[in-house]
C-alpha cells in the first residue's frame, strides 16, 4: 500500500451561497493538520492555493518550523511541518504523485446527501489493495466545489454527529484528525 497523502484545498471551494471561491490560508490549519498527518504516517500534506503571495506565506511558515527558530524551540513540530508541500493547483498534486492515473482521489464533506458514500472500513481495504496512491482531499470555506467531487474516485462517508439538534459543523482540522484515525488508526 502506498502511503496516504492528503491535500487542503483553498480553491475550488464554495462560499455560503454556493459560489466557487478561493479562501485564505489559516495558519492553524497548517499546524494542526500537519501534526495529524505526521501522527498517522501520512506521506505528504499538500497545501493547494492559486495565489502566489499566499503560497509564499505558507512557505515562510514552513521554513520557520523546519529550518528556523521554531524548529529549535519546538523540535517535535519539525517532522510534521516537513510534510508540507505548497502548490498552486490540484493538478500539481497529481503530477507530484505520478499523475492522475496513479492516484485514488477520496473527497470529504459533512454533506453526503444524494451521494454514493464509501465507508471507512471499505476505504481501508481499498487503500490496502490498490496500487495507486490514496489522496484524501479536504476543503475550506463551505466545502469542496462539486466539479472536484464529481471527478473523484470515492466520497468518504461524512462524519455524523450525535447532537440531538443535528449540529454538525466540524473544523477541517477536527475532521481531518477523525478521518485519518478512521483510515489509518490502529485501535478500534
Ligand atoms: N460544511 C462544509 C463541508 O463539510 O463540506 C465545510 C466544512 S469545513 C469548514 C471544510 C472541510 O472540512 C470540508 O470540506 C471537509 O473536508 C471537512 N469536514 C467538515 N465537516 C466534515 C464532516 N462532518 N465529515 C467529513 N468531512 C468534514
Amino acid at each position: 500500500m502506498s502511503k496516504v497523502v492528503i491535500a487542503l484545498l483553498h480553491h475550488p471551494v464554495l462560499d455560503r451561497q454556493g459560489a466557487v471561491i478561493t479562501t485564505a490560508i489559516t495558519n492553524l490549519d497548517l499546524h494542526d493538520m500537519a501534526r495529524s498527518a505526521c501522527t498517522f504516517g501520512v506521506g505528504a500534506f499538500y497545501i493547494v492555493h492559486p495565489v502566489a503571495a499566499q503560497r509564499e506565506l505558507a512557505e515562510r511558515v514552513k521554513a520557520h518550523w523546519v529550518d528556523g527558530s521554531g524548529a529549535k524551540r519546538i523540535p517535535t513540530r519539525e517532522p510534521a511541518m516537513s510534510l508540507l508541500r505548497i502548490v498552486p493547483a490540484i493538478e500539481d498534486v497529481y503530477a507530484s504523485e505520478g499523475g492522475r492515473a496513479n492516484v485514488d482521489v477520496y473527497v470529504t464533506s459533512a454533506r453526503g446527501e444524494g451521494r454514493t458514500v464509501m465507508s471507512y472500513p471499505e476505504a481501508r481495504v481499498k487503500m490496502r489493495e490498490s496500487a495507486r496512491t490514496p489522496l484524501v482531499l479536504f476543503g475550506t470555506g463551505w466545502g469542496l466545489a462539486p466539479a472536484l467531487i464529481e471527478t473523484s474516485d470515492a466520497f468518504l462517508a461524512p462524519i455524523d454527529g450525535a447532537s440531538a439538534t443535528g449540529y454538525n459543523h466540524l473544523s477541517v482540522r477536527a475532521a481531518c484528525a477523525i478521518i485519518l484515525d478512521r483510515l489509518l488508526g490502529t485501535r478500534e
